[in-house]
């Protein structure tokens, strides 16, 4: 990590903001000042495409005209009030129209919250609750926020148990299926009966299945590297937790609102789960966050053990609803799904060049490009990939790394052809400049 410390040297010197009074920036010296679409302006009036869309967060567009529009129109009238007791217009016509877009034809429900952490949470309560149940199977290497149920059903290190736990009791977490590092000759199907098994070993030695109350997966995962597991292992989990009365939870904070080129990215693999946690882009990064789910679960609790002072409040609600207008009226599901296309075959002919493009994994506007040291090995190049990052900022692109050594491409879903064109045409510049060692 020799070269990323370097890095993060030059780039405080380079800063004229001061980087080390503001503590603000993880990877450059981007300080925002305005945004459009997929175009952010820093204070230096400098234009970046922003491939990562504000951590996929910002699907609808920065400063969507008819989001703002929205939000100025909901301000004049009133900005909020207790939402423990009472209710507003907007939030109540948000419910609706969140309801009828949770998994399930049932008579569903809404819980508001105003993170992606308290809904990934809200959800562990409401599958407690509901089945009575205390233990939750998470998975390895996910990302569920920073919250305590939020925390520890992803991904925990050392360091996380040492300076903050004790976590959560009772999260049990098991390896996630990735088919880019699977054994030499397995096919799709062998990798999901692998990790199949891999899921049910806790079962059959120490975890009591009739106490499990849910398993939480993001069906695609994010912050891993956007990893799509076989559609026959999401099955297999599935019919699992239905066999044994566990409920099945997705998280789809990041991968959800039309990311994948699906609404949400469990409608790829042909399951309905009891419950789903939404946010960031719901309300274009503003604190809005819902956990969906049928009204048998979501009344198992009473509204003060979920309920948030802010959850639903108008203003956010205003600019979710005229989010989800904006997704529907631009079709921005199916655009994600053509353009996502697209883009897989402009990184394939920069992988046709470079050969430190190991893999590239992508449903809709949504990627984890791997670079490795070489294709036999698959040995993961994080120096590569801060490299990438770093001279493609300076080129005016916006794009971090996951993991490592996966680039991560989730622009806006309105990005323009000649936007990613162009993006495209600095991505060729920057390899170029990292093959002939100019970074
Ligand atoms: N779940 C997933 C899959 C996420 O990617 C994130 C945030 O990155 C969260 C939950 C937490 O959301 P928030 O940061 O809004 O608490």
């Amino acid at each position: 990590m020799a070269w990323e410390n370097d890095l993060g040297d030059q780039m405080v010197h380079q800063n004229h903001h001061n980087i080390a009074e503001t503590q603000l920036i993880q990877y450059f010296n981007l300080v925002v000042k305005s945004a459009r679409g997929a175009i952010v302006t820093d204070v230096e009036d400098k234009k970046y495409i922003d491939l990562l869309g504000s951590d996929s967060a910002m699907n609808v567009g920065h400063n969507n005209p008819k989001v703002v529009a929205a939000l100025k129109n909901q301000i004049d009238r009133f900005i909020g009030y207790d939402a423990g007791y009472f209710t507003n217009p907007t939030s109540i016509k948000l419910g609706a129209r969140l309801a009828a877009l949770a998994p399930g034809d049932g008579h569903n429900k809404v819980a508001y919250g105003t993170s992606g952490s308290d809904a990934t949470e809200g959800m562990i309560k409401f599958a407690r609750a509901y089945t009575g149940r205390s233990y939750i199977v998470s998975y390895e290497g996910a990302y569920h926020g920073t919250t305590y149920g939020a925390i520890t059903a992803g991904a925990c290190d050392v360091d996380m148990v040492r300076k903050i736990g004790p976590l959560l009791p009772n999260v049990v977490h098991v390896p996630f299926p990735n088919l880019y590092r699977r054994h030499p000759g397995e096919s799709e199907h062998d990798v999901a009966i692998r990790f199949f098994n891999a899921f049910k070993r806790p079962f059959e030695t120490y975890l009591p299945v009739e106490e499990t109350a849910c398993v939480m997966m993001e069906p695609i995962q994010g912050d891993a590297g956007i990893i799509i597991p076989p559609k026959e292992y999401v099955q297999l989990v599935y019919n699992f937790c239905h066999e044994h009365g566990i409920l099945f939870a997705v998280d789809e904070v990041n991968q959800g609102l039309g990311r994948t080129g699906k609404f949400w990215s469990y409608q790829h693999f042909g399951i309905t789960p009891d419950l789903l946690a939404t946010g960031k882009s719901l309300a274009c990064q503003l604190p809005m966050s819902a956990v969906l789910g049928s009204a048998e679960i979501l009344d198992s609790l009473k509204t003060s053990s979920y309920v948030f002072t802010s959850g639903g409040n108008p203003v956010v609600a205003a600019a979710a609803l005229a989010t989800l207008d904006v997704i529907e009226e631009e079709d921005l599901v199916h655009k994600s799904a053509v353009d996502g296309v697209y883009a897989k075959k402009q990184f394939e002919k920069l992988a046709d060049k470079y050969d430190c493009i190991g893999d590239i994994r992508m449903l809709g506007l949504n990627g984890g490009i791997e670079l490795v040291k070489d294709r036999q090995s698959k040995e993961p190049d994080p120096d590569a990939a801060a490299k990438v990052i770093y001279r493609a900022f300076q080129k005016g692109i916006i794009m971090v790394k996951l993991n490592g050594n996966v680039l991560r491409f989730q622009p806006p879903l309105v990005i323009t052809r000649q936007q990613l064109d162009k993006a495209f045409e600095i991505l060729d510049d920057v390899f170029n400049d990292l093959e002939h060692d100019r970074i």
